[in-house]
């Protein structure tokens, strides 16, 4: 028996419930704040990944489906967006737009992780970017998609954890600063973190590591080491923040797991949803653009995980609006009623009426049964001498109640009494 790869899901129509009305309010939001779909694709070559996202990320050194085709190309099933979106931005020259650029996708990621609860190694994200322009309020803007989708999705309690990873500038007397500290504990880390302060510092920050947590508590914070243009930034930021009453926590620790930050990265938090309380991250990555061979471009974005968002609604009880479903059945009866009964299913569909055609010949009750299990409102019963007086009967399945109604006036009548299915 075959069986979905581990950490990969099919996603039943029992979800779907869930995920047409995130991904709607994905859609919805995106329109408020003028962002644009962009779908870029699942695959790209290997080095746009380990060039935009970095070696020594976790995501380049271990997680990456890379793959040689049947051409002997070096390809990557995308293990995040910006990277793909940013070559689609470069490549169609959208830096001559009007700025900023905003873009939004949602979409399929790949990552080869140690799969269990809320971790897959196909997932989705929704993610936005905004690209050329370096005012914090772009970075308000990019949170404040975050924070209007999470808040109309129904979550209470929202938090942004808020850092600045500094730039080219301030970074690298950042990061002096914390291969000093670590040094001279090198003896206490174990054989990854003494890999990440060999090749990439900050990861230590986020080391899940027992022994190195008391050592974080004393380790530099990048805000006390960045430049006037960042410490500006970060100041401005908090200050919109603060004036649209968004709650956020300071969080050194926060460096987020990719290469390409600069400046503000950010996660939202949200109560109560237990270990998995990031539903989204992201930050600024002004670098990037230019380190793909366009020209210089600042930018900010994030991604939100689909599947966490679904299972933290799941948890908080809140429950989606129920999918449109047919809200009659056509039942024939006999032979000689089976195409009129297929003309008024079709004509009740045109009608924007979901309709269903009960198949197979079946006895009135156990038609009747089967719309019940349907969950219609109507059931049309056509048989012989409803054909041969030009009329159908009705029957109310809440009811029972049974109704003649002219043939020729039935979608009428039914559209007058059933909510429209669009
Ligand atoms: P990242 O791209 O790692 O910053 O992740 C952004 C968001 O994607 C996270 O906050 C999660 O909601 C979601 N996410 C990341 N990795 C996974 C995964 N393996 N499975 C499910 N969701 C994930």
């Amino acid at each position: 028996m075959y069986q979905a790869v581990k950490g990969t899901q099919d996603i039943l129509p029992a979800d779907r419930a869930y995920w047409r009305y995130v991904t709607e309010q994905m859609h919805a939001v995106s329109a408020l704040f003028g962002l644009q779909q962009i779908d870029t694709p699942i695959f790209e070559e290997t080095s746009l990944f380990v060039r935009g996202v970095g070696e020594g990320t976790d995501i380049v050194d271990k997680e990456m489906y890379s793959f040689q085709d049947k051409g002997g190309d070096d390809l990557t099933l995308r293990p995040e967006f910006t990277a793909g979106v940013m070559r689609a931005f470069i490549e169609h020259g959208m830096h001559v737009l009007p700025r900023p650029v905003k873009l939004y996708s949602i979409g399929p990621i790949f990552r080869h992780e140690a799969p269990q609860a809320g971790r897959y190694r196909q997932f989705h994200q929704f993610n936005v970017e905004m690209l050329g322009e370096m005012d914090p309020a772009v970075d308000l803007d990019v949170m404040s998609v975050a924070w209007m989708l999470l808040t109309r999705l129904g979550y209470r309690g929202l938090n942004f954890q808020l850092n600045s990873t500094g730039c080219r500038k301030c970074r690298p007397g950042y990061r002096a600063a914390l291969v000093d500290y670590f040094k001279a504990y090198e003896d206490r880390l174990g054989d990854v973190d003494r890999r990440r302060l060999a090749i990439n510092p900050l990861r230590l920050l986020d080391s899940k590591e027992p022994a190195v947590q008391p050592l974080l508590d004393a380790a530099p914070h990048s805000a006390d080491h960045l430049c006037d243009e960042c410490a500006t930034h970060l100041a401005g930021l908090r200050g919109y923040l603060a004036a649209l009453g968004m709650p956020y926590t300071i969080n050194f620790r926060l460096v987020r797991g990719l290469d390409y930050y600069t400046k503000t990265v950010f996660e939202v938090w949200a109560e109560g949803i237990g270990s998995q309380s990031a539903v989204c991250g992201g930050g600024r990555y002004d670098g990037l653009v230019e380190e793909l061979g366009g020209p210089p471009t600042p930018g900010i974005g994030f991604a939100m995980g689909i599947e966490r968002v679904i299972a933290s609604l799941k948890q908080q009880g809140i429950t989606p609006p129920a999918l449109a479903e047919p809200r009659v059945q056509v039942s024939p009866l006999g032979e000689a009623a089976r195409l009129p009964a297929i003309r008024l299913v079709n004509d009740l569909r045109a009608a924007e009426i979901g309709a269903l055609l009960a198949f197979g010949g079946r006895s009135l009750k156990s038609q009747l049964k089967s719309a019940d299990k349907a969950g219609v409102a109507y059931t049309v019963i056509l048989g012989d001498t409803e054909l041969a007086n030009g009329v159908a009967v009705v029957r109310d399945m809440a009811s029972s109640q049974q109704e003649t109604v002219a043939a020729d006036g039935i979608v009428d009548w039914l559209r007058a009494r059933v909510i429209r299915n669009t």
